[in-house]
């Protein structure tokens, strides 16, 4: 049958043509050959479950009603409710989060979650919202898509523009169309007070840490004296580098919107810490050079923690990261091509789908915490967050000697492995 035939409306499709999506589905066809995966659930994997488009009229601050459009897309269940978080950002589009929701349902199975992955997301810039607005949009996107969420069904979280304090309006909003009854499992990232979790906070950047310590493990490193280099300083950067420094690395570089600071015996991090809270970034940290983002990437150094944005190491610099293993704490920081070259040059990179997963395995325990109502210290959250990091780490090295391939495509092969097994004992509805 011609793709033609298959397919009466190639525009019913374009949802799936996103390059991100494309992307992932690179590295998904590679590893399923790799692991022979079952061509039928292959076939059900390389595409999103449902994908709802939903329009979210909004009272604005002048009276007059603004309509946005909003997107869930739930792309897998087999393995246990939807997860996936919430994106408000101008660029947002159903390509884009069809995407983001398949990386969550590959990142969720590497991990060893008893989740699925789904991803929302409203076109909006939030920074031009007021706080009113904001909380008037995100009240009835939630109720736009009540009908499809819930503690046992999809359970949202933050993403880009959005934060703990959306989740509480999300979480109100829901538990109201629910009689009023609180119902605090049905989304993550809340603040503490309505069922949040501790230890969330510093949780991706302390997994990252975690990923890095075990990296260099399987490389004849280790962390005390380690030099070390992190672009990017928000929320996984900072605690990044606060949780390296404690043990006792050596953090040479550090980078943010306002660029880069440099201190070949170490930078006080701390310090850092305290400057950018004063000064609003790390530039013009005392006793420190000066440094580009570029210039951060290639310096000479033990690791390298990629933690701002995605793309930042690409074929244009691949061949001049100096870092013996990098650790992705951002999302999609190394390109594919890119990985090739630094795999090529005798670089270890610890994927974004283990090395960051910090965010969601404590999303994970919250979700738990809510639904027991019971709720643990902080240093119960942070060792059993060390236990499933560490244990998807070496699930997936396993894989990588075994293969002998990279650990970027054998986090996607263990990925598809499990869901493959999972899919197969669940069995085609109806057969
Ligand atoms: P954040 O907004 O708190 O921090 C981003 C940091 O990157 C800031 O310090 C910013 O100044 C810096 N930055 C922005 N543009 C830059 C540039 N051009 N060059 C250098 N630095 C730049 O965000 P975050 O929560 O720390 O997230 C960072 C990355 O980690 C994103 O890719 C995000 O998707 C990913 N991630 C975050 C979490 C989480 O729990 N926060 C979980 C998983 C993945």
């Amino acid at each position: 049958m011609s793709q033609h035939q298959n397919n009466l409306n190639p525009d019913s499709e374009a949802h799936l043509n996103g390059p991100l999506f494309q992307n992932a589905l690179t590295t998904f066809d590679e590893a399923a050959k790799i692991i022979n995966c079952d061509p039928n659930v292959a076939a059900r994997l390389r595409k999103p479950r449902r994908s709802l488009t939903v329009s979210i009229p909004v009272r604005m601050d002048d009276y007059s009603v603004k309509v946005f459009t909003g997107y869930r897309v739930q792309y897998n269940s087999t393995l246990g409710p939807y997860k996936g978080g919430i994106r408000f950002h101008q660029n947002v589009d159903l390509p884009e989060v069809v995407g983001l929701a398949a990386l969550m349902t590959f990142k969720n199975s590497v991990l060893g979650l008893p989740l699925g992955g789904a991803k929302g997301g409203v076109c909006v810039d939030p920074t031009r919202l007021s706080r009113t607005e904001k909380q008037n949009l995100t009240r009835r996107y939630t109720s736009e898509i009540s009908a499809f969420v819930g503690p046992t069904k999809d359970i949202p979280a933050p993403d880009v523009g959005t934060d703990p304090q959306t989740m509480a309006w999300f979480m109100d909003t829901y538990s109201q169309e629910q009689g009023g009854y609180a119902q605090p499992g049905v989304v993550t990232g809340k603040p503490v007070e309505i069922g949040g979790s501790l230890g969330r906070n510093h949780a991706t950047g302390l997994g990252v840490i975690y990923v890095c310590e075990r990296a260099m493990e399987v490389n004849q490193m280790q962390m005390a004296g380690a030099r070390i280099a992190i672009q990017g300083f928000g929320n996984v950067g900072s605690f990044a580098a606060k949780f390296a420094h404690e043990r006792g690395a050596r953090v040479v570089a550090v980078s943010d919107v306002t660029g880069g600071i440099f201190n070949g015996d170490g930078l006080n991090i701390p310090e850092v810490i305290e400057h950018v809270k004063q000064n609003k970034g790390v530039k013009g940290f005392p006793g420190s050079q000066t440094m580009t983002n570029e210039e951060l990437l290639e310096v000479e150094c033990d690791a390298l923690l990629p933690c701002a944005l995605e793309g930042q190491i690409d074929t244009h610099n691949a061949e001049r990261i100096k870092a013996k293993i990098i650790i992705e704490g951002a999302n999609g920081p190394v390109t594919n091509l890119a990985t090739k070259i630094l795999v090529a040059n005798g670089k270890f990179i610890a994927p974004d789908t283990i090395a960051n997963g910090g965010g969601v395995i404590v999303s994970y325990f919250e979700w738990v915490q809510d639904i027991m109502s019971f709720f643990w210290e902080e240093a119960d959250v942070d060792a059993k967050l060390k236990g499933i990091i560490l244990k998807a780490f070496d699930n997936v090295y396993k894989f990588k000697l075994e293969k002998n391939i990279d650990m970027r495509t054998a986090a996607m092969a263990a990925s598809i492995s499990r869901l493959e097994k999972a899919m197969l004992l669940r069995g085609l509805y109806p057969r």
